[in-house]
């Protein structure tokens, strides 16, 4: 989604940088767009080298190798955290309850509007959120949801939960254009 939340982590830990802070940045080894996979990208250029991780675990473990007692990491970042596997609010605390500053980027909610579930057990343990618009594309309202397409058409509220995503695959929509085929009947099912 065009919230610009990825050039808000690369704000912030540019920042961290400039202080002189050690700062290690991550980001999903499933999100391989704009400009490749060792990079944190956003959609107007910027980059930022990143290291592709698939979960929590090795997101940890490549914290703590590249840590010593002497230089412990002092920031840690994740771009499309809602991509990572495991137990990510654990970890995040883990580093958190170290003394690191953890800087976390992520959509909130998958296709369906539904909640990332790791997501939101990451906006409850955070000391600050910070909840970025797109602009919808069909209103013009601000977005708070992605609208999956599949030939230019809302996709069925079936498909798969994580799918990343080409130009065109989704698109910003506010909560009254958003739509989910198959999600009505889905719902009176419960
Ligand atoms: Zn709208």
């Amino acid at each position: 989604m065009y919230s610009g939340k990825s050039e808000e982590l690369m704000r912030r830990v540019r920042r961290a940088l400039i202080a002189g802070r050690r700062v290690e940045v991550f980001k999903s080894s499933l999100d391989d767009r704009y400009g490749g996979i060792g990079h944190v990208s956003s959609h107007d250029g910027l980059k930022l080298r990143a290291r592709p991780v698939a979960d929590a675990r090795s997101m940890l473990a490549a914290v703590a190798a590249a840590s010593d007692a002497a230089n412990p990491a002092e920031v840690v970042a994740v771009d499309e955290v809602h991509f990572l596997e495991g137990d990510v609010a654990a970890a995040a605390n883990q580093l958190a309850d170290s003394g690191c500053r953890v800087i976390l980027a992520g959509l909130d909610m998958d296709f369906r509007g539904d909640p990332f579930p790791a997501m939101s057990e990451l906006l409850a343990v955070a000391e600050q959120v910070l909840k970025l618009h797109a602009i919808c594309m069909k209103c013009g309202a601000p977005a708070t949801r992605n609208q999956r397409l599949i030939d230019g058409r809302p996709a069925h509220v079936s498909g798969p939960t994580v799918q990343v995503g080409g130009p065109g695959d989704y698109e910003a929509r506010c909560r009254a254009c958003h739509e989910t085929p198959g999600g009505e009947q889905e719902v009176r099912q419960r």
